[in-house]
């Protein structure tokens, strides 16, 4: 059974098409500037010469168009006919209180997901958009949701609510509901099969570092805790965002700089380790100003590994204890010094870091700490697309 997954971005569109037989990745790839001049495409097959096409994409519809007609073609496919695909996994960042598990799309969630358009209005859009496109594109071919938010649903009330009037919750959903929910639930689920034991009997805390950022508190296998909140910008500093602020600071922002849409662009295009640093967003390039000796780059990621540090404590508070301490995307997987510095101080509540194992290790899962060490530590490569891929096989094959 062959399934496509994709991640439609507000200008961008990424897939892979998977062949759910050893869920083995047959091609992948990515849509840039979609509505924008000078569109790109690159096509990855596993087996084979990528392809890079170039001209302009007006919408979604013609970018699913082009990747089907790649997917397919004689010099750049990987499938003899569209036929061969069984189902659709999309990516969908917001689905408000409703789903907190993937589901079949009908006309009810796009509805719904259009509902949430309110709470994401950069993300759920371009969601719909490649729903839309791939319901024109391939007619009776089942779609999935797979919900970015779903996983944190678990979260009690009083983990999600905000200290502000509660009729704002009953009359306009205003929460916590945090994000990343398909990699927080893949990493764990991965971590407790590391260390073989069943999730239900485990406390893990799951460290999703990349551009955007956040930590999950997974207790038996149920999210109890996350760190971002209504909006994406929560939660520990990240590359453009600033992560937790005074609320006070961001109606400052609105007064001082001339209105909400202003002080939105400052807090999550202008802020975090760009911000501070006044360098970059990318924490390699931070990285290497800091080892030259760039004070405001050293502080950048000093305030990373300070927020990473205080988030583990307290979910770790939260669970009375945890088992392990789980690190993924770009930074968790990349940064031995970040994991390094977020963990250094935690041995009071039984974190033992083995620096040789956590040394130069990148991208690979493995097990960092020491062999004394009360939490295990682990880092493991999240793979958001295989778990959408799973829960759209599960759920189109409860279905057949
Ligand atoms: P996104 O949220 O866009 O998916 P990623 O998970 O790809 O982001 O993470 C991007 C971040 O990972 C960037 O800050 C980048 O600098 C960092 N990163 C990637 N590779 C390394 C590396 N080798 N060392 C340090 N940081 C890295």
């Amino acid at each position: 059974m062959k399934i496509l997954v994709l991640n439609c971005g507000s200008s961008s569109l990424k897939y892979q098409l998977f062949d759910m037989q050893g869920e083995a990745v047959m091609a992948k790839g990515l849509v840039e500037r979609i509505g924008i001049a000078g569109s790109r495409v690159k096509h990855v097959r596993v087996s084979g010469k990528d392809t890079i096409r170039e001209g302009d994409i007006p919408d979604h519809t013609e970018a699913i168009k082009i990747v089907l007609g790649l997917l397919t073609g004689a010099d750049t496919g990987v499938i003899a006919s569209l036929g061969d695909i069984s189902a659709v996994g999309h990516r969908v960042v917001h689905g408000g209180e409703k789903y907190a598990k993937s589901v079949m799309v009908d006309s009810s969630v796009i509805a719904s997901i259009e509902e949430c358009i309110y709470l994401a209005p950069l993300h759920n859009p371009a969601n719909l958009a490649g729903i839309h496109a791939m319901q024109t594109s391939l007619p009776g071919v089942p779609n999935v949701a797979v919900f970015d938010t779903a996983f944190h649903q678990t979260m009690p009330p009083e983990a999600f609510l905000y200290g502000v009037p509660y009729k704002y919750y009953e009359k306009d959903k205003v929460r916590r509901y945090s994000f990343h929910g398909t990699s927080h639930m893949f990493v764990s689920g991965r971590a407790a099969e590391v260390l073989g034991r069943p999730i239900e009997s485990l406390k893990i805390i799951t460290c999703h570092l990349g551009n955007g950022s956040s930590l999950a508190a997974v207790d038996g296998g149920r999210c109890v805790d996350a760190s971002m909140g209504m909006s994406t910008v929560p939660g520990i500093i990240m590359g453009t965002r600033s992560g937790d602020v005074d609320s006070a600071v961001a109606l400052y922002l609105v007064e001082r700089e001339g209105g909400a849409a202003r002080a939105s662009d400052i807090l999550n295009k202008e802020s975090g380790l760009l911000g501070i640093s006044g360098l970059s967003s990318d924490l390699r390039d931070i990285e290497s100003a800091a080892a030259e000796g760039n004070e405001r780059a050293c502080l950048a990621v000093n305030m990373l590994t300070r927020s990473v540090k205080k988030y583990i404590a307290s979910y770790a508070a939260v669970m009375g204890g945890a088992d392990a301490i789980a690190f993924t995307a770009g930074i968790g997987e990349n940064s031995d010094s970040v994991r390094r510095d977020s963990l250094a101080g935690l041995e009071f509540m039984g974190v033992k870091i083995d620096e040789a194992k956590n040394k130069g290790l990148r991208g690979k899962e493995a097990v960092i700490s020491s062999s004394d060490s009360r939490v295990k530590v682990m880092v493991i490569p999240t793979n958001e697309e295989l778990m959408i891929a799973r829960d759209t096989l599960k759920l189109t094959q409860k279905k057949a």
